[in-house]
C-alpha cells in the first residue's frame, strides 16, 4: 500500500537526476552512494530528519548505500554525547547505516597529505594574517579581494611554516594554510579558502595528535571523494561554496569526483533549528536537556512521544523543493495524531478530578467492564476496568449551575459514564469556603453497558477512575516551547518569545489502573485528553510520570477545511 502511494507522486528532483545518472552510465558500478554527514556538535533535530530521510531513503530506494559521516572537524565543539545521541536517533528512525561509519577524521592523515601536495605544486600557501585582515583582503560581493602579502612565499618556505603548524610552533590564529586559487573570483569562496587552521584542543577521536583541523570545505569534499560517495546531497545554504566543493574533488591525484545538490532545508513554525540555538537553551537551563521534550530535537519528540513513522510521513508530505520555506507546526501534529490514533491505546486519565459517589451503588461491589484498546483497531482488544461506588470524573464535567447548551454533569441531569452506567447528578458536598468537594448521583442499574431497555438516550459520556482501583501518578502537561510563530521575529531576540506555559505539571493525576503496565515506547491517549506517553528519564514504577505528546483538537482539519482542501 505504502509503495502504490509512493509510485503514484512524482519524482522529485534528486530523483530525477539519480535516475538520469544510472539511465546514462554516470554512476560508478551502477551505485547510489548517499551520505548524512552531521557534526558531532550537538543533538540531531526535527530538520535533520529531512535530510536523514532524503540521504538515507535515496539509497533505499535505489538499492544503493548511505554512509553515516560524523564530520568531527572542530574538537571544541564535538563530543562523544554528541556522536552516540546521533546514533541512536538514526536507528530509531529505522535507518541502518551497516558497517559505513566514517569519520572526518579517519581522513586526516590523507587530507594532510594532499595539502602538503598542494603546497609542492605551488597551489597553497601558509598566511600570517589575522582573521580580520583577512576578511578585509577578502573583499565583498560587489568587489574583489586582494593577494596577501605572503601569497608569494617560496615552497620551501610553505612547507617549512606547514611543518611547524602541525609541530604546535605558531600560536592559534596565527597562520593559516589557504589554497591558491583567485582573489578576484566573483565566487567569494574561491578567494583562497582557508584549508588548515591552528587549534589546540583535544579531540574527540584523535586526542591531541593534531593541532592543526582541516576546514569545511576542504574536507567535505575530500571525503566525499574517498568514500565514493555518488550524490552529495545538502542543504541551500551550501549552494555557493559548489565552485570549492568541485575545486577540491578535481585537485590532482583525487580518483572519484562526487558532485554536490542542494535542497531547501526544513522550517517549521514555532520551532529553533540551529543547534547553536538549541545548546543556548540547554546551557542556560531554559530546558532540562536536549531530550526536553519541549526541544525540536529527535530526542526531545521521541520522549515526548512522537513516533518516527509520524515524523517520516511528516518530511514526505513536505517534500524536497529548491526553495525555502516555513512548513506550519499543526501539519506536523496532523502527522503525529494521525498515526497515535491508528496506534495509541486508549486509557482513561482524570487529570482534574473531583470525586463522584453513586449513593445507590452497593458498598464494597467492583464490576470490570471491557473498555476497548483502539476503537481504530479492532485486534487491539480490549482490557478490563474496575468500577466502585466511588469514582473520579474530571472537574469540568461537572457543573452547579449548567450554562447553557453544556450537556454534561449536573443537578438532575443524566449522562454515561464510558463504559459502564447512566448517572444522574442529585447533591453536591462542599467544604467550608464553598468549594465542591464530591457529587452524589445514581445509577440505573438496567444501563449497564452504556444502553437502557427503553432505549433513552444522554447527551454527555464522561470518563472516569474508581477512587479505589486507581494509578496515581505525574502527568508533564507540554506545550510549544515558544509561542511566536517565528521565535524573535518581534524583537529579535527569541528568548522574548518563550511560553511560560510551555509545561503544566499535574503532581497527582488519578489513572486507571491498566496504565501501570505502560512502558517506556508505548503509545497512550488518555481519552479526551490527549496522547500520552511514559518519560523514558523520570518514571519509576512506584511513580509513574506520563508526558503529554500532543492534545487530541485537530487544528489542521479546520485550517485544511478553510482552505477547501
Ligand atoms: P544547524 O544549523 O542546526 O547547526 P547544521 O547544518 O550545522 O545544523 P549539520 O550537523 O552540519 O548541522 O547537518 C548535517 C546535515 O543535515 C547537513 O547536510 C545539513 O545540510 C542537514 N540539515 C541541517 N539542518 C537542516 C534542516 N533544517 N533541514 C534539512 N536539512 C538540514
Ligand atoms: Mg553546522
Amino acid at each position: 500500500m505504502e509503495n502504490e502511494i509512493q509510485e503514484a507522486r512524482p519524482l522529485n528532483f534528486l530523483e530525477k537526476i539519480i535516475e538520469d545518472d544510472l539511465a546514462n552510465g554516470r554512476v560508478p558500478n551502477n551505485t547510489i552512494v548517499t551520505r548524512f554527514p552531521p557534526e558531532p556538535n550537538g543533538y540531531l533535530h526535527i530538520g535533520h530528519i529531512k535530510s536523514i530521510c532524503i540521504n538515507f531513503g535515496l539509497a533505499e530506494k535505489y538499492h544503493g548505500r548511505c554512509h553515516l559521516r560524523l564530520d568531527d572537524t572542530n574538537p571544541a565543539k564535538e563530543d562523544m554525547e554528541y556522536i552516540n545521541s546521533i546514533k541512536d536517533d538514526i536507528r530509531w528512525l529505522g535507518f541502518d547505516w551497516g558497517k559505513y561509519e566514517f569519520y572526518a577524521s579517519d581522513y586526516y592523515d590523507q587530507l594532510y597529505e594532499i595539502a602538503i601536495r598542494l603546497i609542492k605544486e605551488g597551489k597553497a600557501y601558509v598566511d600570517d594574517l589575522s582573521a580580520e585582515e583577512m576578511k578585509e583582503y577578502r573583499g565583498t560581493l560587489t568587489q574583489p579581494g586582494r593577494n596577501s602579502p605572503y601569497r608569494d612565499r617560496s615552497i620551501e618556505e610553505n612547507l617549512r611554516l606547514f611543518e611547524e603548524m602541525k609541530e604546535g610552533m605558531h600560536p592559534e590564529g596565527s597562520k593559516t594554510l589557504r589554497a591558491k586559487i583567485d582573489m578576484a573570483s566573483p565566487n567569494i569562496n574561491l578567494r583562497d579558502p582557508a584549508l588548515y587552521r591552528i587549534k589546540f584542543a583535544t579531540h574527540p577521536r584523535t586526542g591531541d595528535k593534531w593541532c592543526i583541523y582541516p576546514m569545511y570545505d576542504f574536507t567535505h569534499p575530500i571525503s566525499d571523494a574517498i568514500e565514493g560517495i555518488t550524490h552529495s546531497i545538502c542543504t541551500l545554504e551550501f549552494e555557493d561554496h559548489r565552485p570549492a566543493y568541485d575545486w577540491a574533488t578535481s585537485i590532482d591525484g583525487i580518483e572519484h569526483t562526487p558532485h554536490q545538490y542542494e535542497f531547501a532545508r526544513l522550517n517549521v513554525t514555532y520551532l529553533l533549528m540551529s543547534k547553536r540555538r538549541l545548546l543556548y537553551l540547554v546551557n542556560n537551563k531554559f530546558v532540562t536537556g536536549w531530550d526536553d521534550p519541549r526541544m525540536p530535537t529527535i530526542s526531545g519528540i521521541r520522549r515526548k512521544g512522537y513516533s518516527p513513522e509520524s515524523m517520516k510521513d511528516f518530511v514526505s508530505r513536505v517534500g524536497v523543493a529548491k526553495v525555502e520555506g516555513m512548513v506550519d507546526y499543526s501539519l506536523m501534529e496532523f502527522c503525529v495524531r494521525e498515526d497515535l490514533n491508528k496506534r495509541a491505546k486508549r486509557l482513561m486519565a482524570v487529570l482534574d478530578p473531583l470525586k463522584l459517589v453513586i449513593d445507590n451503588y452497593p458498598e464494597g461491589q467492583v464490576e470490570y467492564f471491557e473498555a476497548e484498546n483502539n476503537p481504530e483497531d479492532p485486534e487491539a482488544g480490549t482490557h478490563s476496568v474496575a468500577f466502585t461506588r466511588e469514582l473520579y470524573i474530571e472537574r469540568e464535567d461537572f457543573m452547579e449551575t449548567p450554562v447553557k447548551g453544556y450537556h454534561r454533569l449536573y443537578p438532575g441531569n443524566e449522562i454515561r459514564l464510558k463504559y459502564a452506567y447512566y448517572v444522574t447528578a442529585v447533591k453536591v458536598d462542599k467544604d467550608e469556603d464553598g468549594n465542591i468537594v464530591a457529587v452524589h448521583c445514581t445509577y440505573d442499574p438496567e444501563s449497564k453497558g452504556g444502553t437502557t431497555p427503553d432505549g433513552r438516550k444522554v447527551k454527555g459520556t464522561s470518563h472516569w477512575v474508581s477512587a479505589d482501583h486507581v494509578l496515581k501518578a505525574e502527568v508533564r502537561q507540554y506545550d510549544k516551547l515558544f509561542k511566536a510563530e517565528v521565535p524573535g521575529a518581534a524583537t529579535g531576540n527569541y528568548l522574548d518569545d518563550i511560553n511560560p506555559d510551555s509545561l503544566v505539571v499535574i503532581p497527582e493525576a488519578y489513572i486507571e489502573l491498566e496504565a501501570a503496565k505502560a512502558k517506556v515506547g508505548d503509545y497512550l491517549q488518555f481519552i479526551r485528553n490527549g496522547y500520552y506517553c511514559v518519560d523514558s528519564k523520570d518514571s519509576r514504577p512506584e511513580a509513574m510520570v506520563f508526558n503529554r505528546t500532543c492534545t487530541l483538537k485537530d487544528s489542521w482539519a479546520k485550517q485544511k477545511k478553510k482552505m477547501g482542501l
